[in-house]
């Protein structure tokens, strides 16, 4: 299918999508590699960057880019609300056809675009970047990295490709599913494999960041993965009833063998280490299933209170096309 010239008028064909969080010395070079790109695969574009509350000059080369080319728009959030947020308000603001979301650090390259579109192009909806090597982050956080993909794997009720991050691509179709989803709690990646549609993966070469540092501490990355376990899975809340109930019948077994044995071998009086060792254990056991029901609970109460999702401090975009103040759907909106 080839979606070239079917935008409607005024809207560009595709949009590119840039959570940018501290990221000023990566804008230039960023919107100078991509710019190139787009203009040869696409009738039209336009690049909208998400300032997620920086607190460097980011906003400032932002506000240079747009002067110098309006096809470059900006929202800015009133403070740091985090990458998946900055995601979805991209997706809330972004006119094209297709969307593509990347990184502003320049890890993602550009060129990969030109694969991303014509899989596009092809009738694919939902284009993913696989990275070929992480050998740009740590070998913790590596190693992190794949075992949190293989415990989704087994707990999650959805699958997540291997390897896929951000980087991709999105039709008009697969970001109206998105935006219909105002879950709190965003796990985009896990988001993104369960509205499903036709699906590629694209293979790609992480590179090293353009400048500056990650942004992403290992303390945020463990919220984040919990984040994902928990809004994709309720095994951790089930699982308790079986442990529970081996536990108990467990203890029937001993209260069994302890009665057969006062009964044949009269009052034993010691035993007041296991004793002990066992009631620490099962109130640990305890608090760990409270601790769980907690986080779940934690996640309801977000999601109950109804606050928007993120708000928008300024925007830069052509007078003509001024968005509503209050991004879709609804819901978002607190009451
Ligand atoms: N980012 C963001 N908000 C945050 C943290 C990061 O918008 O709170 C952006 C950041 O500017 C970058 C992208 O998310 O464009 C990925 O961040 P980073 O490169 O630090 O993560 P990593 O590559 O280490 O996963
Ligand atoms: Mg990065």
């Amino acid at each position: 299918m080839n979606m070239t010239g079917a935008s409607p008028k005024g809207t560009p064909e595709l949009s590119v999508v840039v959570p940018v969080y501290n990221e000023a010395d990566n804008l230039e070079a960023l919107v100078a590699r991509l710019v190139p790109v787009l203009e040869r695969i696409a009738t039209s574009h336009e690049i909208l960057f998400i300032d997620d509350g920086s607190s460097d000059d980011s906003m400032a080369r932002l506000r240079d880019i747009h002067a110098r080319d309006p096809r470059c728009r900006a929202v800015s959030f009133s403070r740091n609300f985090g990458k998946e947020i900055a995601i979805a308000a991209g997706l809330d603001h972004a006119r094209g056809q297709a969307v593509i979301i990347i990184d502003a650090d320049l890890q993602h390259p550009p060129e990969v675009i030109e694969t991303f579109v014509a899989r596009w192009r092809e009738g694919y909806k939902n284009v993913y970047g696989t990275r070929i090597d992480r050998n740009a982050d740590s070998p913790l956080r590596r190693m992190l990295t794949r075992r949190f993909y293989a415990l989704f794997e087994s707990f999650g009720e959805t699958g997540l490709p291997d390897g896929a991050g951000d980087f991709r691509l999105l039709d008009r179709q697969a970001v109206e599913a998105l935006k219909s989803m105002p879950e709190r709690a965003r796990f985009s990646k896990g988001l993104y494999a369960w509205i499903g549609f036709k699906s590629i993966g694209v293979p790609f070469d992480v590179a090293e960041r353009h400048s500056g540092t990650t942004k992403f501490s290992y303390g945020k990355l463990t919220r984040f993965a919990l984040d994902g376990l928990m809004s994709f899975s309720t095994l951790p809340l089930k699982v308790w009833t079986y442990i529970g109930l081996a536990v108990s019948a467990f203890s029937l077994l001993a209260a069994l063998y302890y009665i057969l044995q006062t009964i044949f071998h009269g009052i034993d009086v010691p035993g007041y280490a296991s004793l002990i060792v066992s009631i620490m254990f099962f109130a640990g056991v305890q608090m760990l299933s409270l601790g769980i029901l907690g986080e779940y609970i934690g996640r309801i109460f977000a999601e109950v209170k109804r606050r928007p999702l993120y708000l928008v401090a300024e925007r830069l975009e052509d007078e003509a096309s001024v968005a509503p103040v209050n991004p879709t759907p609804v819901t978002r909106v607190s009451a």
